[in-house]
C-alpha cells in the first residue's frame, strides 16, 4: 500500500459481498482504490451470523463477479461465507485494509477526508458498503426496561439450546423470526407478535416476483425514504425443517403487545403472558452514521439514491443500501458503483489537483 497516491481515485468502506464487487468493478477499470474493513477477518457480516444458520437454509449466495460461489451443501454459512471471500479477496489481489473502522466521512475543497481514529485518507470518491450488521434495531416499548428476564436481538443469537425450558416470546415478522421459531418451538414454549400479519408465499417464488419486490424497495430510495428491507418485502416461507414448529402451533401469530411488564408481555385488552426471554428479531438498519458530516439524507428521512448514486452528493455511491440489500442485489450494485465513480473521475479529469 506504500505506492498510493495521496488522493485515491476511490475508496471503499466495507468488505461484504458489496464492498468486494465494487473493488473488482473498480480494479477492472483501473482506478486506484482501498477498501476498509472494520472487521479482523474476511466474511463481512457473514463471519457473525449464528452457527445454526446453514448455507441450505439461505439458498446460496449470489456469485462474487467471476468466482463460482459455495454451494448449498457446504455447511455452515458463517464458515463457508468468509471461506469464499478471503480466497477471493487473495486471488483477485483485492486492496483490502483490515481492521479499520471509519467514523467520519468529511468535505475538504472538493475532496473527501476518511477518518478512522488517528488515520485518514483522501479520495475523489466514496462507496459506501457498510451493510446493516452492526445497527441492530430494538423498537422501544413501555416497561421493557423492567423486564427480569432476558433480552436479546437476532445479531447476538447464541443457539437454540440456550433458550431450553423457558418461555420466549419472538418479535418481528421476518425470514430470521421465522427461523428462529423452527429451531426453538421443539425445544421449548413460544410465542410469536408481529406489528403486521406475516405474509406467506404460497406459490413457488419466481425470479420476476423477487424483481418486483426489489422494485417496491428501489422506488423508496428513488424518493429519498428510509428503505424497507428487500426480504420483509419478498414473503415469507416455511422450510421442511420448520414443519414440525407449525405442527405445535408455533407460527399462529399474535398482535403485538402494548407493553413489557416485569415477568412479562401485555396486550391492548389487558391479555398478560408470562414469559422468560423477549427475542427481538426486529431487523437492522443502515451502518452510515460516519457519512452524516455529508449532509446526503433527504427531508423524507433516507438516502435518495439515483441508481447507486447519492442525488445530494454524486460522489458517493452507496452499494448494499435498499434495493441491493440482498447477497445478488449488492453484487449488481458493486458494478454500478464502479460505473458512477468511473462518470465522475472522467466527468472532472479537467479538474484534478
Ligand atoms: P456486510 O456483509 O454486512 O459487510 C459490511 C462490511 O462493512 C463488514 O465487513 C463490516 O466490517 C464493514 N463495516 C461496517 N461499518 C464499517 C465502518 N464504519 N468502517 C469500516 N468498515 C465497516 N441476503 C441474501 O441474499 N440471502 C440471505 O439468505 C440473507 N440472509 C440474511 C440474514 C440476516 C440476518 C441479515 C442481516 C441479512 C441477510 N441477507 C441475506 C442480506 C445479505 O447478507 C447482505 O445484504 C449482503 O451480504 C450484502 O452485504 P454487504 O456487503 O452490504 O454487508
Amino acid at each position: 500500500m506504500s505506492d498510493l497516491p495521496d488522493v485515491l481515485d476511490s475508496l471503499v468502506i466495507g468488505a461484504g459481498q458489496a464492498g468486494l464487487s465494487a473493488s473488482y468493478h473498480l480494479q477492472r477499470r483501473g482506478l486506484q482504490h482501498v477498501v476498509l474493513d472494520a472487521d479482523a477477518a474476511p466474511g463481512g457480516a457473514w463471519q457473525h451470523r449464528w452457527d445454526s444458520l446453514s448455507m441450505h437454509d439461505v439458498h446460496g449466495v449470489a456469485a462474487l463477479p467471476d468466482a463460482e460461489p459455495p454451494g448449498e451443501d457446504t455447511g455452515r454459512a458463517n464458515v463457508a461465507v468468509p471461506a469464499y471471500f478471503a480466497a477471493y479477496e487473495r486471488e483477485h489481489g483485492l486492496p483490502v485494509v483490515r481492521p479499520v473502522r471509519v467514523d467520519r466521512v468529511t468535505e475538504d475543497d472538493g475532496l473527501l477526508v476518511i477518518r478512522a481514529g488517528e488515520r485518514s485518507w483522501t479520495s475523489r470518491t466514496l462507496v459506501n458498503a457498510t451493510g446493516t450488521w452492526t445497527q441492530p434495531f430494538v423498537p422501544r416499548y413501555p416497561g421493557m426496561d423492567t423486564f427480569v428476564g432476558e433480552q436479546l436481538h437476532t445479531h447476538d443469537f447464541p443457539g437454540a439450546e440456550h433458550f431450553r425450558g423457558r418461555r420466549v416470546v419472538v418479535v418481528g415478522g421476518g425470514a430470521s423470526a421465522v427461523q428462529f421459531l423452527g429451531e426453538l418451538a421443539p425445544l421449548t414454549d413460544t410465542l410469536w407478535v408481529t406489528r403486521r400479519a406475516p405474509v406467506w408465499r404460497t406459490d413457488d417464488f419466481s425470479p420476476e416476483a423477487g424483481r418486483a419486490a426489489v422494485a417496491l424497495v428501489e422506488e423508496r430510495v428513488r424518493r429519498g425514504l428510509p428503505p424497507a428491507s428487500v426480504v420483509s418485502v419478498t414473503g415469507l416461507a416455511l422450510r421442511p425443517q420448520e414443519r414440525e414448529a407449525e405442527r405445535l402451533g408455533a407460527y399462529d401469530r399474535q398482535p403485538m403487545f402494548a407493553s413489557v411488564e416485569p415477568d412479562g408481555v401485555r396486550w391492548a385488552d389487558g391479555r398478560f403472558e408470562h414469559v422468560d426471554v423477549i427475542l427481538w428479531a426486529t431487523g437492522f438498519r443502515p451502518a452510515i452514521s460516519h457519512l452524516a458530516p455529508l449532509r446526503l439524507r433527504s427531508p423524507a428521512g433516507g438516502i435518495q439514491l439515483d441508481g447507486t448514486t447519492a442525488v445530494a452528493d454524486r460522489r458517493v455511491q452507496l452499494v448494499g443500501y435498499g434495493p441491493s440489500a440482498s447477497t445478488i442485489g449488492a453484487n449488481r450494485a458493486g458494478r454500478a458503483a464502479a460505473r458512477g465513480v468511473a462518470e465522475w473521475i472522467g466527468d472532472t479529469a479537467g479538474l484534478r489537483p
